[in-house]
């Protein structure tokens, strides 16, 4: 989650409403104990242990507290004091998680804690918070801030420790801005991918398979297979060659990549099984398809001549996300990557990354991101030989190349230093939701540690053998992520092509079932996903759920249209309707 700047005016407005929230909660219950109370992204929280549970007429009566704290114009006024005295100061105010933190903090070396105290204009201390600073000069310089809603929180985030109730709440320069941010939340409730995930039937979750693996309904596949297609398609025009890989290997592969011991963690534990000639062998369910493409490249000798090699499959792999951050299709165990690896030489380097660079563009396009940056992480030569591969060479020649690119390309990055992966320069591509919501949807990589590792080589002109580069990437990024972020960003109301249900035909009786039939057909054989609605219900029952399954178009037929030999098209995006010949129609869908 992007961070909020320490020294930005909106970090100190939120931080300070902090403040005054702690201040109204203990003006309602002064026996509430305070816990964390830190700006956040969007706003600001604080946790509390109260006599009784919060209900939502609460967060009214406390905004109402704090709009009179604000009238106060209170300041801040700073006090050091050494750590025994704070806690024995805190003791007497009854605020043992102060107390805690203080002596976490002690533990770590500290000597001593500043607090902050509010200051009313007639120089009276109306209350006093452990804190580092960065505030407003006076709470009457918030003009415009909302108490969102509760939750639980566990104390310093462990089962172990007591359960707080947490109150979040956001803070901003002006009106306009804080009516955009509601009118976000309330859309990406609207929006929330599990909530039309369900809806739209695209994808479910199972006990008996386990959390963090989604299984794609008949829906979700058409997106799935739809996104595969253009993926194919894309990569075929740019020259790459598709394979396929096996969804496990032998240990010693990711000990050669590099990947064990470092990664165990995020992997599934090995399988160990026993030849029949009592020699044991060692597996692993895959956590990333490179390594195996790697071996499709070492399977014959490669030349000059070989290169640039693109290698592209939609791989499936699976990595042990702990079960408190799956999220949705978000956080997943199986993640199906549009994934490629490009060997090439040094000098291949500029104009292939160039090309990556155009096909994120155009898939931007197709999808209409109109706002996007990419994150483009390099190396601190400090670090050389610890954090990063020891090539300084390699490193500058391949950032200079990556920074040419995409100052030429005129794309929208920003640099970041001391943040590459430790084989080479990376980008994270983040892109904005049409409600604009931010999300990483896809990362590039350099790579020029882990070829030499498998001994990957391939003969020069000049006779000599050489190592490629490698670049890493996945524009798509992963199905589950990104049909995840698709179904917000188009709200579920997907474009003709993705439609999982393109057309569906509603006659107004059964009488007209025939009819619709022989329209179905007719619209099935130019290639469209047509359904027929042959409920019992109501020609309005039926009309409205198509609607609520969001279908770009409806087809009515009834005793007119047959007459006529036509088809009444309702068009969900405009709303409207026309009465067309089928051979109308089929024009306006090409
Ligand atoms: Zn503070
Ligand atoms: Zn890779």
């Amino acid at each position: 989650m992007p961070q909020l700047d320490k020294s930005s005016r909106l970090y100190k407005l939120r931080h300070s409403c902090s403040h005054a929230l702690a201040q109204a909660v203990l003006q309602m219950f002064p026996e509430a104990k305070l816990g964390f109370g830190p700006p956040i992204e969007h706003g600001f929280y604080y946790d509390f242990d109260l006599p009784r549970t919060l209900i939502p007429e609460d967060l009214a009566i406390l905004e109402e507290k704090m709009r009179a704290i604000f009238k106060e114009k209170q300041t801040f006024v700073r006090r050091d004091e050494p750590v025994q005295k704070a806690i024995e100061f805190l003791k007497k105010a009854g605020q043992p998680y102060k107390i805690d933190l203080v002596e976490g903090w002690m533990k770590d070396g500290a000597k001593t804690v500043s607090f902050y105290e509010n200051v009313d204009a007639s120089g009276k201390a109306k209350f006093v918070d452990l804190c580092e600073g960065n505030h407003v000069e006076n709470l009457g310089e918030i003009k415009v801030f909302k108490l969102l809603h509760t939750a639980g929180a566990y104390w310093r985030g462990s089962e172990k420790n007591p359960m707080l109730q947490r109150i979040y709440g956001t803070c901003f320069e002006n009106k306009k801005e804080l009516d955009e941010y509601l009118h976000q939340i309330e859309e990406a409730k609207k929006r929330d991918h599990r909530k039309l995930g369900k809806e739209l039937k695209l994808f479910a979750f199972s006990d008996y398979v386990g959390p963090g693996l989604p299984l794609w309904l008949p829906n979700g596949t058409v997106l799935v297979e739809e996104l595969e297609k253009l993926a194919k398609e894309t990569e075929r025009k740019a020259g790459y060659l598709q394979v396929r890989t096996p969804h496990i290997a032998k240990e010693i592969m990711y000990k050669t990549s590099g990947h064990l011991p470092y990664y165990a963690g995020s992997m599934f534990p090995p399988m160990v099984m026993e030849e029949e000639d009592g020699r044991k062998e060692t597996y692993y369910l895959r956590a990333m398809n490179c390594p195996h493409h790697h071996q499709i490249y070492a399977s014959e000798p490669r030349s000059y001549r070989d290169l640039p090699l693109r290698l592209a499959e939609y791989g499936t792999v699976y990595r042990y996300e702990k079960s408190g951050e799956l999220f949705g299709l978000m956080r997943v165990r199986m993640l199906s990557m549009n994934d490629a690896h490009i060997y090439c030489t040094e000098e291949q380097f500029e104009s292939e990354f160039r090309a990556v660079n155009d096909m994120y563009l155009n898939y931007f396009k197709l999808f209409d991101f109109t706002k996007y940056v990419m994150r483009f992480s390099t190396h601190d030569p400090k670090e050389l030989g610890k954090k990063y591969m020891d090539n300084a060479e390699l490193w500058i020649k391949t950032e200079d190349m990556v920074r040419k690119v995409l100052v030429a390309s005129k794309i929208n990055f920003v640099e970041i230093p001391n943040e590459a992966a430790f084989y080479g320069p990376k980008i994270d591509v983040q892109v904005w939701s049409s409600i604009g919501r931010e999300f990483t949807i896809a990362t590039n990589q350099v790579d020029f540690a882990v070829p030499p590792r498998f001994g990957l080589v391939y003969n020069d002109k000049d006779g000599k053998e050489k190592t490629p580069l490698v670049i890493h990437r996945a524009p798509l990024g992963t199905h589950e992520r990104f049909i995840g972020f698709l179904i917000e960003h188009y709200g579920g109301a997907f474009p003709l092509w993705l439609a999982p249900v393109q057309i569906r035909i509603l006659p107004v009786s059964d009488l007209y079932l025939e009819y619709a039939h022989t329209i179905e057909e007719i619209l099935q054989g130019e290639g469209y996903r047509v359904e027929v609605d042959d409920s019992a219900e109501g020609l309005g029952k039926k009309i409205r759920n198509a609607e609520l399954m969001k279908i770009p178009y409806m087809v009515v037929v009834g005793e007119k249209e047959q007459a006529a030999q036509t088809i009444n098209v309702r068009d969900y995006a405009t709303k409207k309707q026309e009465v067309l010949k089928v051979k109308e129609f089929l024009g306006k869908l090409k």
